[in-house]
Protein backbone atom coordinates (compact mmCIF):
# COMPACT_ATOMS: atom_id res chain seq x y z
CA UNK A 1 0.00 0.00 0.00
CA UNK A 2 1.43 3.64 -1.11
CA UNK A 3 0.76 5.62 1.91
CA UNK A 4 0.22 9.63 2.13
CA UNK A 5 -1.85 9.49 -0.67
CA UNK A 6 -3.09 12.75 -1.92
CA UNK A 7 -4.53 14.38 -5.17
CA UNK A 8 -2.12 16.54 -5.80
CA UNK A 9 0.33 16.24 -8.54
CA UNK A 10 3.13 14.48 -8.16
CA UNK A 11 5.54 16.50 -10.25
CA UNK A 12 3.62 19.72 -9.45
CA UNK A 13 5.85 21.47 -12.53
CA UNK A 14 4.43 19.16 -14.71
CA UNK A 15 0.90 20.18 -13.87
CA UNK A 16 1.98 24.01 -14.12
CA UNK A 17 3.06 23.04 -17.63
CA UNK A 18 -0.19 22.02 -18.10
CA UNK A 19 -2.45 24.58 -16.79
CA UNK A 20 -0.19 27.05 -18.62
CA UNK A 21 -1.28 25.07 -22.02
CA UNK A 22 -4.81 24.86 -20.94
CA UNK A 23 -4.73 28.74 -20.21
CA UNK A 24 -3.19 29.08 -23.89
CA UNK A 25 -5.21 26.91 -25.50
CA UNK A 26 -8.81 28.34 -24.41
CA UNK A 27 -7.27 31.96 -25.08
CA UNK A 28 -6.29 30.85 -28.63
CA UNK A 29 -9.95 29.25 -28.58
CA UNK A 30 -11.49 33.05 -27.73
CA UNK A 31 -9.06 34.88 -30.14
CA UNK A 32 -9.96 32.47 -33.13
CA UNK A 33 -13.68 32.49 -32.61
CA UNK A 34 -14.98 34.09 -35.34
CA UNK A 35 -13.43 32.01 -37.88
CA UNK A 36 -14.98 28.70 -36.88
CA UNK A 37 -18.41 27.50 -37.04
CA UNK A 38 -21.30 28.48 -34.26
CA UNK A 39 -22.14 24.97 -33.71
CA UNK A 40 -20.99 21.68 -35.82
CA UNK A 41 -22.71 18.32 -35.13
CA UNK A 42 -20.34 15.62 -33.11
CA UNK A 43 -19.54 13.03 -35.11
CA UNK A 44 -20.42 9.44 -34.22
CA UNK A 45 -16.84 8.42 -33.55
CA UNK A 46 -16.72 11.18 -30.83
CA UNK A 47 -20.12 10.23 -29.35
CA UNK A 48 -18.83 6.96 -29.07
CA UNK A 49 -15.47 7.69 -27.89
CA UNK A 50 -17.44 9.54 -25.18
CA UNK A 51 -18.89 6.14 -24.07
CA UNK A 52 -16.34 4.04 -22.18
CA UNK A 53 -16.16 2.16 -19.11
CA UNK A 54 -15.58 3.52 -15.46
CA UNK A 55 -12.00 4.57 -15.61
CA UNK A 56 -10.67 2.18 -12.56
CA UNK A 57 -6.85 2.67 -13.67
CA UNK A 58 -5.44 6.40 -14.20
CA UNK A 59 -5.43 7.75 -17.68
CA UNK A 60 -3.43 10.22 -16.32
CA UNK A 61 -4.15 14.43 -16.73
CA UNK A 62 -2.10 15.01 -20.15
CA UNK A 63 -4.64 12.04 -21.43
CA UNK A 64 -7.36 13.33 -20.50
CA UNK A 65 -7.15 17.00 -21.37
CA UNK A 66 -5.82 15.60 -24.97
CA UNK A 67 -9.34 13.73 -24.97
CA UNK A 68 -11.23 17.24 -23.98
CA UNK A 69 -9.15 19.17 -26.64
CA UNK A 70 -9.81 16.68 -28.88
CA UNK A 71 -13.62 14.99 -27.97
CA UNK A 72 -15.73 18.36 -25.81
CA UNK A 73 -13.81 21.37 -26.94
CA UNK A 74 -14.99 21.37 -30.07
CA UNK A 75 -18.78 20.46 -29.78
CA UNK A 76 -20.64 22.39 -27.69
CA UNK A 77 -23.94 23.89 -27.65
CA UNK A 78 -22.18 27.20 -29.34
CA UNK A 79 -23.21 29.69 -26.83
CA UNK A 80 -19.79 31.05 -26.54
CA UNK A 81 -19.80 32.25 -30.59
CA UNK A 82 -20.74 35.90 -32.07
CA UNK A 83 -23.25 34.49 -33.79
CA UNK A 84 -24.86 32.35 -31.18
CA UNK A 85 -28.38 34.22 -30.40
CA UNK A 86 -30.48 30.92 -29.59
CA UNK A 87 -32.53 30.95 -26.68
CA UNK A 88 -30.97 33.44 -23.91
CA UNK A 89 -27.96 32.32 -23.22
CA UNK A 90 -24.79 34.65 -22.52
CA UNK A 91 -21.63 34.62 -23.92
CA UNK A 92 -18.83 33.78 -21.10
CA UNK A 93 -16.12 36.26 -20.11
CA UNK A 94 -12.49 35.42 -20.33
CA UNK A 95 -11.62 37.13 -17.24
CA UNK A 96 -14.48 35.60 -15.05
CA UNK A 97 -13.44 32.18 -16.76
CA UNK A 98 -10.04 33.04 -14.61
CA UNK A 99 -12.34 33.84 -11.61
CA UNK A 100 -13.86 30.98 -11.67
CA UNK A 101 -10.36 29.10 -11.57
CA UNK A 102 -9.39 31.17 -8.56
CA UNK A 103 -12.98 30.69 -6.75
CA UNK A 104 -12.49 26.28 -7.62
CA UNK A 105 -9.07 27.05 -6.42
CA UNK A 106 -9.47 28.96 -3.21
CA UNK A 107 -12.42 26.14 -2.73
CA UNK A 108 -14.42 28.32 -0.38
CA UNK A 109 -17.31 26.93 1.17
CA UNK A 110 -20.63 29.60 1.29
CA UNK A 111 -22.73 28.46 3.53
CA UNK A 112 -21.87 31.53 5.60
CA UNK A 113 -19.42 32.48 8.43
CA UNK A 114 -17.41 35.96 8.19
CA UNK A 115 -14.65 34.85 6.00
CA UNK A 116 -13.69 37.54 2.36
CA UNK A 117 -15.11 35.52 0.54
CA UNK A 118 -18.53 35.62 2.46
CA UNK A 119 -18.07 39.25 2.33
CA UNK A 120 -17.45 39.73 -1.01
CA UNK A 121 -21.16 37.50 -2.00
CA UNK A 122 -22.63 40.27 0.62
CA UNK A 123 -20.95 43.21 -1.54
CA UNK A 124 -22.13 41.89 -4.71
CA UNK A 125 -25.72 41.22 -3.56
CA UNK A 126 -25.76 44.79 -2.18
CA UNK A 127 -24.42 46.60 -5.13
CA UNK A 128 -26.78 44.32 -7.52
CA UNK A 129 -29.99 45.90 -4.90
CA UNK A 130 -28.53 49.23 -5.60
CA UNK A 131 -28.31 48.83 -9.52
CA UNK A 132 -32.37 47.25 -8.93
CA UNK A 133 -33.09 49.85 -6.84
CA UNK A 134 -34.38 48.46 -4.19
CA UNK A 135 -33.43 49.96 -0.51
CA UNK A 136 -30.24 49.38 1.23
CA UNK A 137 -30.75 46.27 3.49
CA UNK A 138 -32.44 44.62 1.39
CA UNK A 139 -31.29 40.68 1.17
CA UNK A 140 -30.55 38.49 -0.90
CA UNK A 141 -28.81 35.37 -2.57
CA UNK A 142 -26.48 33.83 -5.70
CA UNK A 143 -27.80 31.24 -7.15
CA UNK A 144 -27.75 28.61 -10.25
CA UNK A 145 -29.96 30.25 -12.14
CA UNK A 146 -33.43 32.27 -12.82
CA UNK A 147 -35.49 28.88 -12.46
CA UNK A 148 -33.74 28.65 -8.44
CA UNK A 149 -34.08 32.35 -8.10
CA UNK A 150 -37.73 32.09 -8.67
CA UNK A 151 -38.45 29.08 -6.76
CA UNK A 152 -36.81 30.82 -3.83
CA UNK A 153 -38.52 33.55 -4.54
CA UNK A 154 -41.86 32.53 -4.58
CA UNK A 155 -41.15 30.51 -1.65
CA UNK A 156 -40.68 33.36 0.55
CA UNK A 157 -43.87 34.84 -1.28
CA UNK A 158 -45.82 32.02 -0.13
CA UNK A 159 -44.97 32.19 3.73
CA UNK A 160 -44.70 35.66 3.97
CA UNK A 161 -48.39 36.09 2.02
CA UNK A 162 -50.00 32.03 3.37
CA UNK A 163 -51.90 33.79 6.80
CA UNK A 164 -50.67 30.69 8.52
CA UNK A 165 -47.57 28.99 9.06
CA UNK A 166 -46.55 26.93 6.02
CA UNK A 167 -43.35 25.86 7.48
CA UNK A 168 -44.96 23.98 10.46
CA UNK A 169 -48.29 22.77 8.99
CA UNK A 170 -46.79 22.20 5.36
CA UNK A 171 -50.82 22.65 2.65
CA UNK A 172 -52.14 20.01 3.87
CA UNK A 173 -54.73 21.60 5.72
CA UNK A 174 -58.32 21.49 4.10
CA UNK A 175 -59.89 24.50 5.58
CA UNK A 176 -57.07 26.68 4.29
CA UNK A 177 -58.27 28.68 1.64
CA UNK A 178 -56.16 27.74 -1.60
CA UNK A 179 -53.30 30.06 -2.75
CA UNK A 180 -53.04 31.65 -5.72
CA UNK A 181 -50.49 32.67 -8.30
CA UNK A 182 -50.96 34.94 -11.34
CA UNK A 183 -48.37 35.71 -14.02
CA UNK A 184 -49.64 36.31 -17.72
CA UNK A 185 -49.62 33.74 -20.78
CA UNK A 186 -45.96 34.50 -21.55
CA UNK A 187 -44.72 34.25 -17.96
CA UNK A 188 -41.15 31.32 -18.38
CA UNK A 189 -41.69 27.80 -17.65
CA UNK A 190 -39.81 27.97 -14.19
CA UNK A 191 -43.23 29.32 -12.65
CA UNK A 192 -45.01 26.23 -13.26
CA UNK A 193 -42.31 23.95 -12.06
CA UNK A 194 -41.96 26.50 -8.95
CA UNK A 195 -45.94 26.00 -8.28
CA UNK A 196 -45.80 22.35 -8.23
CA UNK A 197 -42.32 22.01 -6.50
CA UNK A 198 -43.72 24.49 -3.60
CA UNK A 199 -46.90 22.50 -3.02
CA UNK A 200 -49.37 25.51 -4.23
CA UNK A 201 -50.43 22.92 -7.53
CA UNK A 202 -50.58 23.97 -10.65
CA UNK A 203 -54.26 24.53 -10.82
CA UNK A 204 -53.36 27.52 -8.65
CA UNK A 205 -51.71 29.47 -11.43
CA UNK A 206 -53.62 32.19 -13.49
CA UNK A 207 -51.94 32.40 -16.59
CA UNK A 208 -53.66 36.01 -17.69
CA UNK A 209 -54.12 37.04 -21.28
CA UNK A 210 -51.50 39.31 -22.84
CA UNK A 211 -52.10 42.27 -25.25
CA UNK A 212 -50.56 42.97 -28.86
CA UNK A 213 -47.10 43.57 -27.40
CA UNK A 214 -47.40 40.82 -24.71
CA UNK A 215 -47.78 42.37 -21.79
CA UNK A 216 -50.63 41.34 -19.27
CA UNK A 217 -54.00 42.64 -19.69
CA UNK A 218 -54.32 44.20 -15.83
CA UNK A 219 -57.95 44.62 -15.93
CA UNK A 220 -57.93 41.00 -16.62
CA UNK A 221 -55.50 40.13 -13.83
CA UNK A 222 -58.00 42.22 -11.56
CA UNK A 223 -61.06 40.68 -12.34
CA UNK A 224 -59.36 37.15 -12.24
CA UNK A 225 -57.79 38.68 -8.24
CA UNK A 226 -61.82 39.56 -7.32
CA UNK A 227 -63.30 36.47 -8.85
CA UNK A 228 -60.48 34.24 -6.73
CA UNK A 229 -61.42 36.15 -3.82
CA UNK A 230 -65.05 35.53 -4.25
CA UNK A 231 -64.35 31.99 -3.94
CA UNK A 232 -62.61 32.05 -0.70
CA UNK A 233 -59.12 31.97 -2.20
CA UNK A 234 -56.07 33.68 -1.50
CA UNK A 235 -54.27 35.54 -3.85
CA UNK A 236 -50.05 35.60 -2.37
CA UNK A 237 -48.88 36.53 -5.46
CA UNK A 238 -48.49 38.40 -8.65
CA UNK A 239 -45.35 37.54 -11.41
CA UNK A 240 -44.15 40.33 -13.27
CA UNK A 241 -41.61 39.94 -16.49
CA UNK A 242 -39.57 42.24 -17.25
CA UNK A 243 -38.51 40.56 -20.68
CA UNK A 244 -40.20 37.98 -21.93
CA UNK A 245 -38.37 35.09 -23.25
CA UNK A 246 -40.36 34.81 -26.45
CA UNK A 247 -40.28 38.53 -27.09
CA UNK A 248 -38.48 40.46 -24.51
CA UNK A 249 -41.78 42.26 -23.73
CA UNK A 250 -41.95 44.20 -20.81
CA UNK A 251 -44.98 43.93 -18.49
CA UNK A 252 -46.48 47.48 -17.39
CA UNK A 253 -44.58 47.12 -13.77
CA UNK A 254 -45.86 50.39 -12.51
CA UNK A 255 -49.39 48.98 -13.26
CA UNK A 256 -48.90 45.88 -11.09
CA UNK A 257 -46.79 47.43 -8.42
CA UNK A 258 -50.57 49.39 -7.92
CA UNK A 259 -52.27 45.86 -7.95
CA UNK A 260 -49.83 44.29 -5.61
CA UNK A 261 -49.97 47.38 -3.25
CA UNK A 262 -53.71 48.27 -3.50
CA UNK A 263 -54.20 43.87 -2.99
CA UNK A 264 -52.13 43.33 -0.36
CA UNK A 265 -50.24 40.99 -2.87
CA UNK A 266 -46.52 40.01 -3.01
CA UNK A 267 -44.93 41.10 -6.06
CA UNK A 268 -42.17 39.21 -7.72
CA UNK A 269 -40.70 40.56 -10.93
CA UNK A 270 -38.74 37.75 -13.43
CA UNK A 271 -35.95 39.84 -14.92
CA UNK A 272 -34.43 37.01 -15.64
CA UNK A 273 -32.31 39.12 -18.86
CA UNK A 274 -34.68 42.44 -18.77
CA UNK A 275 -34.07 43.93 -15.37
CA UNK A 276 -30.51 44.49 -16.44
CA UNK A 277 -31.57 46.91 -19.03
CA UNK A 278 -32.22 49.10 -15.27
CA UNK A 279 -28.40 49.42 -15.46
CA UNK A 280 -28.29 51.82 -18.61
CA UNK A 281 -29.36 55.04 -18.69
CA UNK A 282 -30.86 54.58 -21.82
CA UNK A 283 -32.84 51.66 -21.35
CA UNK A 284 -33.81 52.23 -17.82
CA UNK A 285 -37.15 54.12 -18.15
CA UNK A 286 -38.36 50.59 -20.25
CA UNK A 287 -38.37 48.58 -16.63
CA UNK A 288 -39.86 51.29 -14.50
CA UNK A 289 -41.87 50.39 -11.38
CA UNK A 290 -39.00 47.55 -11.51
CA UNK A 291 -37.69 49.11 -8.38
CA UNK A 292 -40.99 48.57 -6.66
CA UNK A 293 -40.89 44.56 -6.12
CA UNK A 294 -40.81 42.51 -2.89
CA UNK A 295 -38.22 40.04 -4.94
CA UNK A 296 -36.80 39.64 -8.31
CA UNK A 297 -34.61 37.29 -9.92
CA UNK A 298 -31.89 37.95 -11.98
CA UNK A 299 -30.12 35.86 -14.17
CA UNK A 300 -26.02 37.24 -14.40
CA UNK A 301 -25.20 33.92 -16.60
CA UNK A 302 -27.26 35.85 -19.43
CA UNK A 303 -27.14 39.82 -19.82
CA UNK A 304 -24.19 40.13 -17.43
CA UNK A 305 -22.47 37.41 -20.03
CA UNK A 306 -20.99 35.88 -16.78
CA UNK A 307 -19.88 32.09 -17.57
CA UNK A 308 -23.19 29.60 -16.32
CA UNK A 309 -24.03 29.26 -13.70
CA UNK A 310 -24.63 32.41 -11.91
CA UNK A 311 -28.04 34.19 -10.78
CA UNK A 312 -29.64 36.48 -7.92
CA UNK A 313 -32.55 36.52 -6.15
CA UNK A 314 -33.00 39.75 -4.29
CA UNK A 315 -35.63 39.93 -1.79
CA UNK A 316 -36.56 43.83 -0.16
CA UNK A 317 -37.63 42.61 3.41
CA UNK A 318 -34.26 40.74 4.74
CA UNK A 319 -36.33 39.57 7.93
CA UNK A 320 -39.07 38.09 5.54
CA UNK A 321 -36.38 36.40 3.58
CA UNK A 322 -34.47 34.82 6.43
CA UNK A 323 -37.93 33.53 8.02
CA UNK A 324 -38.79 31.33 4.52
CA UNK A 325 -35.40 29.57 5.15
CA UNK A 326 -33.30 29.98 8.34
CA UNK A 327 -32.92 26.78 10.41
CA UNK A 328 -30.90 26.30 13.49
CA UNK A 329 -28.44 22.76 13.73
CA UNK A 330 -25.79 22.25 16.80
CA UNK A 331 -23.36 21.44 14.15
CA UNK A 332 -23.47 24.95 12.56
CA UNK A 333 -23.33 26.69 16.15
CA UNK A 334 -22.17 30.39 16.15
CA UNK A 335 -18.89 30.86 18.19
CA UNK A 336 -17.40 34.47 19.38
CA UNK A 337 -14.14 33.70 18.09
CA UNK A 338 -12.54 31.21 15.49
CA UNK A 339 -13.86 30.00 11.63
CA UNK A 340 -17.68 29.90 13.40
CA UNK A 341 -17.90 33.60 13.70
CA UNK A 342 -21.06 35.15 11.51
CA UNK A 343 -24.27 33.34 11.00
CA UNK A 344 -24.86 31.17 7.74
CA UNK A 345 -25.92 33.90 6.22
CA UNK A 346 -25.99 32.15 2.99
CA UNK A 347 -27.67 28.93 3.95
CA UNK A 348 -30.05 30.67 5.73
CA UNK A 349 -31.50 32.36 2.60
CA UNK A 350 -32.01 29.35 0.30
CA UNK A 351 -32.29 25.89 0.61
CA UNK A 352 -28.97 24.64 0.25
CA UNK A 353 -26.09 24.61 2.58
CA UNK A 354 -22.93 23.47 0.53
CA UNK A 355 -22.73 26.74 -1.70
CA UNK A 356 -19.54 27.40 -4.29
CA UNK A 357 -17.87 30.96 -4.34
CA UNK A 358 -19.91 32.12 -7.69
CA UNK A 359 -20.16 35.91 -6.56
CA UNK A 360 -16.24 35.85 -7.21
CA UNK A 361 -16.73 36.36 -10.81
CA UNK A 362 -19.24 39.02 -10.56
CA UNK A 363 -17.36 41.01 -8.11
CA UNK A 364 -13.96 40.84 -10.32
CA UNK A 365 -16.10 42.04 -13.47
CA UNK A 366 -17.92 44.17 -12.36
CA UNK A 367 -14.62 45.86 -10.78
CA UNK A 368 -12.67 45.18 -13.70
CA UNK A 369 -14.85 46.19 -16.43
CA UNK A 370 -17.38 49.14 -14.09
CA UNK A 371 -20.96 49.09 -14.39
CA UNK A 372 -20.82 51.28 -16.84
CA UNK A 373 -19.23 49.24 -19.71
CA UNK A 374 -22.09 46.27 -19.32
CA UNK A 375 -24.61 49.39 -19.44
CA UNK A 376 -22.95 50.05 -23.20
CA UNK A 377 -22.59 46.36 -23.61
CA UNK A 378 -26.44 45.85 -23.34
CA UNK A 379 -26.99 48.90 -24.99
CA UNK A 380 -25.13 47.70 -28.22
CA UNK A 381 -27.14 44.54 -28.02
CA UNK A 382 -30.75 46.14 -28.07
CA UNK A 383 -28.92 48.37 -31.56
CA UNK A 384 -28.24 45.45 -32.94
CA UNK A 385 -31.90 43.62 -32.59
CA UNK A 386 -33.39 46.88 -33.34
CA UNK A 387 -30.89 46.57 -36.66
CA UNK A 388 -32.11 43.43 -37.38
CA UNK A 389 -35.17 44.17 -37.30
CA UNK A 390 -35.18 46.87 -39.58
CA UNK A 391 -32.94 44.59 -42.19
CA UNK A 392 -35.90 42.07 -41.82
CA UNK A 393 -38.49 44.71 -42.71
CA UNK A 394 -36.59 45.59 -45.62
CA UNK A 395 -36.77 42.30 -46.91
CA UNK A 396 -39.66 41.40 -48.87
CA UNK A 397 -39.58 37.91 -48.39
CA UNK A 398 -39.14 37.92 -44.40
CA UNK A 399 -41.66 39.22 -41.85
CA UNK A 400 -41.03 40.77 -38.76
CA UNK A 401 -43.50 38.69 -35.92
CA UNK A 402 -43.63 40.91 -32.97
CA UNK A 403 -42.81 43.95 -31.50
CA UNK A 404 -38.89 44.33 -30.73
CA UNK A 405 -38.94 45.48 -27.17
CA UNK A 406 -35.94 45.04 -26.47
CA UNK A 407 -33.42 42.45 -27.48
CA UNK A 408 -35.36 40.10 -28.93
CA UNK A 409 -36.14 39.63 -32.78
CA UNK A 410 -38.82 37.21 -34.03
CA UNK A 411 -39.07 36.62 -37.49
CA UNK A 412 -39.69 34.14 -40.43
CA UNK A 413 -39.14 33.67 -44.10
CA UNK A 414 -42.44 33.97 -45.98
CA UNK A 415 -42.05 34.76 -49.58
CA UNK A 416 -45.43 35.50 -51.16
CA UNK A 417 -44.95 32.34 -53.29
CA UNK A 418 -45.30 30.38 -50.11
CA UNK A 419 -48.79 29.63 -49.40
CA UNK A 420 -49.71 30.32 -45.02
CA UNK A 421 -49.70 27.02 -44.42
CA UNK A 422 -46.71 25.49 -45.70
CA UNK A 423 -44.99 28.67 -43.67
CA UNK A 424 -44.01 26.88 -40.37
CA UNK A 425 -42.54 23.34 -41.77
CA UNK A 426 -40.43 25.58 -44.58
CA UNK A 427 -38.91 27.76 -41.44
CA UNK A 428 -38.30 25.12 -39.37
CA UNK A 429 -36.58 23.08 -42.25
CA UNK A 430 -34.59 26.77 -42.64
CA UNK A 431 -33.89 26.77 -39.10
CA UNK A 432 -32.10 23.37 -38.90
CA UNK A 433 -30.43 23.78 -42.17
CA UNK A 434 -28.90 27.19 -41.00
CA UNK A 435 -28.09 25.27 -37.48
CA UNK A 436 -26.19 22.91 -39.40
CA UNK A 437 -24.59 25.19 -41.66
CA UNK A 438 -22.50 26.60 -38.78
CA UNK A 439 -22.89 30.07 -39.89
CA UNK A 440 -25.23 31.68 -36.74
CA UNK A 441 -27.24 29.57 -34.27
CA UNK A 442 -30.66 30.94 -33.46
CA UNK A 443 -33.64 28.93 -31.97
CA UNK A 444 -37.09 29.40 -32.51
CA UNK A 445 -40.37 29.80 -30.95
CA UNK A 446 -44.40 29.89 -31.75
CA UNK A 447 -45.71 33.21 -31.94
CA UNK A 448 -49.55 32.60 -32.21
CA UNK A 449 -49.66 29.87 -34.12
CA UNK A 450 -46.93 30.75 -36.60
CA UNK A 451 -43.02 29.38 -36.09
CA UNK A 452 -40.87 32.10 -35.64
CA UNK A 453 -36.90 32.45 -36.17
CA UNK A 454 -35.37 33.62 -32.77
CA UNK A 455 -33.18 35.79 -32.21
CA UNK A 456 -32.05 36.18 -28.62
CA UNK A 457 -29.26 38.85 -28.17
CA UNK A 458 -27.25 38.52 -25.05
CA UNK A 459 -23.70 38.62 -26.74
CA UNK A 460 -21.04 41.17 -26.61
CA UNK A 461 -19.13 39.30 -29.15
CA UNK A 462 -21.56 40.00 -31.98
CA UNK A 463 -20.94 42.74 -34.36
CA UNK A 464 -22.95 44.28 -36.85
CA UNK A 465 -21.77 41.89 -40.04
CA UNK A 466 -22.65 38.99 -38.33
CA UNK A 467 -26.13 40.11 -38.45
CA UNK A 468 -25.77 40.77 -42.00
CA UNK A 469 -24.53 37.10 -42.70
CA UNK A 470 -27.51 36.14 -40.82
CA UNK A 471 -29.88 37.60 -43.29
CA UNK A 472 -28.10 37.15 -46.00
CA UNK A 473 -27.79 33.11 -45.17
CA UNK A 474 -31.61 32.61 -44.27
CA UNK A 475 -32.23 34.66 -47.73
CA UNK A 476 -29.68 31.99 -49.50
CA UNK A 477 -31.45 28.80 -47.52
CA UNK A 478 -34.96 29.96 -48.34
CA UNK A 479 -34.73 30.62 -51.70
CA UNK A 480 -32.74 27.18 -52.24
CA UNK A 481 -36.25 25.76 -50.85
CA UNK A 482 -38.12 27.25 -52.86
CA UNK A 483 -36.50 26.53 -55.99
CA UNK A 484 -35.89 22.54 -54.54
CA UNK A 485 -40.20 22.52 -54.55
CA UNK A 486 -39.70 22.27 -50.56
CA UNK A 487 -43.26 20.09 -49.85
CA UNK A 488 -44.19 20.44 -46.23
C1 LIG B 1 -33.93 32.09 -18.82
C2 LIG B 1 -35.15 32.55 -18.17
C3 LIG B 1 -35.57 31.96 -16.97
C4 LIG B 1 -34.90 30.74 -16.40
O1 LIG B 1 -33.59 31.02 -16.00
P1 LIG B 1 -32.50 29.85 -15.90
O2 LIG B 1 -31.26 30.57 -15.55
O3 LIG B 1 -32.44 29.21 -17.26
O4 LIG B 1 -32.94 28.90 -14.86
C5 LIG B 1 -36.68 32.49 -16.35
N1 LIG B 1 -37.32 33.55 -16.87
C6 LIG B 1 -36.95 34.14 -18.02
C7 LIG B 1 -37.71 35.32 -18.52
C8 LIG B 1 -35.84 33.66 -18.70
O5 LIG B 1 -35.45 34.25 -19.84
Amino acid sequence: MEKNLTLDPQNWDALRSLGHRMLDEMFDQFIHLKEKPAWQQMPPEVQKQLHEPLPIQPQGEEQVWREFVNNVLPYPNGSWHPRFWGWVQGTGVPFAMLADMLASGLNAHMAGFNHAPAVVELQVIAWLAELMGLPSGSSGLLCSGGTMAGVLGLAVARNAQAGFDVRENGLHSREQPRLMVYGSTETHGWAKKALELLGLGRRNYRAIPVDSQYQIQIPLLQESIAADRKLGHRPICIIGTAGTVNTAAIDNLNGLADVCEREKIWFHIDGAFGALARISDKLRSRVAGLERCDSISIDLHKWMYLPFEVACLLVRDAELHKAAFSSSASYLAEFDRGVSVGRMTFADRGIELTRGFKALKVWMCLKAYGVEKFARLIEQNVDQANYLADRVQCEPELELLAPVSLNIVCFRFAPSVMPEEKRNALNRELLMRLQESGVAIPSSTQIGDKFAIRTAIVNHRSRIEDFDLLIDTILKIGRELITEGFKA
